[in-house]
């Protein structure tokens, strides 16, 4: 009988703890590192999709997910204080039928008990800090636990990823000059209907969005610097959290280099836009599982980079429609999303694809 691959998975956000899971559900050994303590504290990604709760299932974690999140129902699109259409998600064609909201902070945490029910402890405080491809290994090296070699990394380890810079994978793309901001507040007085999620867009391509996460909690992000300036409504919002960003837009050229693969953020970012940054990348972890089982690991490029490239083009797409502030253009969009609002059929593709459910 071959030996089990030694498997050292770097970076314990979601894509990499999706890894870990799915290679211990199949009964493989992996190590997981992460150089910080824990998991992150930060809400970050709120949006789960019915692929990725699909994904999460065998292992338990999408029953303590669904235990805690806001089954989120629709999503109303208005422009300046008109409201243009209501999607229902439930129109989702998956038994999951909603975007689960939950902040990212516990999302990580569901996954990491999980993973310690399963046996498996996050190795926190342990940094890759050098990685060399030696023949068919991979030479890994470590502060705050011991390094090694290893049969196969799979590389999570974020937007910036070293074992990226490293091995001189290219990370093409661009940042939008933009400067982004999200908050995290309370807002007891929220006249709107709960579990909806609300997109305003104004005339000068100001933009916020509104994502309930917990009772009277959401989540603004806005292409502003205020997050709850553009939402009507949010008088009464007390912020717990709040921060300013840019948006990436980049993808790596390949997403391996001999046996180690790259996924979630460290092989693409994009705009939050259509809530697909965090949901990728737990497709991304189920794909390497299921090739590492199959034996078909070198088609794993061939199979992600593709699909992470879509969705960058698309979601660039919806971000310029979004934001424009062309007065020749805004009625026709606007027009647009009336009638995608009172056609079901017509949201049939964009919901598919939010869902994680078509590429
Ligand atoms: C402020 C903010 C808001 C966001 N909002 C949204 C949103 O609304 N919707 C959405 O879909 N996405 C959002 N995102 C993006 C989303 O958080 C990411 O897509 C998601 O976290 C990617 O998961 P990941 O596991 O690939 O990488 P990460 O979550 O970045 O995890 C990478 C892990 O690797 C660890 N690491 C890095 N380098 C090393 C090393 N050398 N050695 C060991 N460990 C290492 C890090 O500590 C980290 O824990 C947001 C991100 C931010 C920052």
């Amino acid at each position: 009988m071959a030996a089990k691959p030694r498997i050292l998975i770097v970076g314990a956000g979601p894509c990499g703890m999706t890894a870990a899971l799915e290679l211990t559900r199949r009964g493989f050994t992996a190590r997981i590192i992460d150089k910080e303590p824990g998991p992150t504290p930060l809400s970050k990604a709120v949006g789960i999709s019915p692929r990725s709760l699909e994904i999460l299932e065998p292992t338990g974690v999408t029953e303590r997910l669904l235990a805690k999140g806001v089954r989120m129902q629709a999503v109303q699109a208005r422009y300046e204080d008109q409201l243009l259409a209501t999607i229902r998600l439930s129109r989702i064609p998956h038994r999951f039928n909603f975007l689960l909201s939950l902040p990212q902070s516990e999302t990580e945490t569901v996954m990491e008990d999980v993973l310690r029910d399963l046996g498996v402890a996050v190795e926190w405080n342990a940094e890759l800090t050098d990685i060399r491809l030696a023949g068919v290994k991979v030479e890994a090296e470590l502060s705050g636990a011991k390094g090694g070699t290893f049969d196969y990394v799979y590389a999570a380890d974020g937007a910036h990823s070293r074992v990226r810079e490293i091995l001189g994978l290219g990370f093409t793309g661009y940042t939008h000059k933009r400067t982004w901001s999200i908050a995290d507040a309370a807002i007891p007085d929220w006249p709107f209907p709960e579990a909806t999620a609300m997109a305003v867009l104004h005339r000068n391509g100001d933009m916020g969005f509104i994502i309930p996460i917990g009772p009277k909690r959401f989540r603004a992000v806005s292409n502003t610097p205020d997050a709850l300036g553009h939402i009507p409504g949010t008088a009464s919002a007390q912020v717990s959290q709040s921060d300013t960003f840019h948006i990436p837009v980049r993808q790596a050229d390949r997403y391996q280099a001999g046996g180690v693969f790259l996924g979630g953020d460290a092989a693409h970012v994009h705009s939050p836009i259509g809530a697909r940054g965090m949901n990728l990348g737990i497709e991304d972890a189920h794909a390497f599982a299921a090739r590492l089982t199959g034996k078909t690991l070198d088609g794993y490029t061939a199979e992600r980079h593709p699909i992470g490239h879509r969705w960058i083009v698309l979601s660039e797409r919806l971000l310029a429609g979004v934001q424009s502030a062309n007065p020749l253009l805004i009625p026709f969009r606007n027009l647009a999303i009336r009638t995608i609002g009172r056609l079901p059929a017509l949201q049939k593709p964009m919901m598919e694809r939010i869902a994680g459910l078509r590429e």
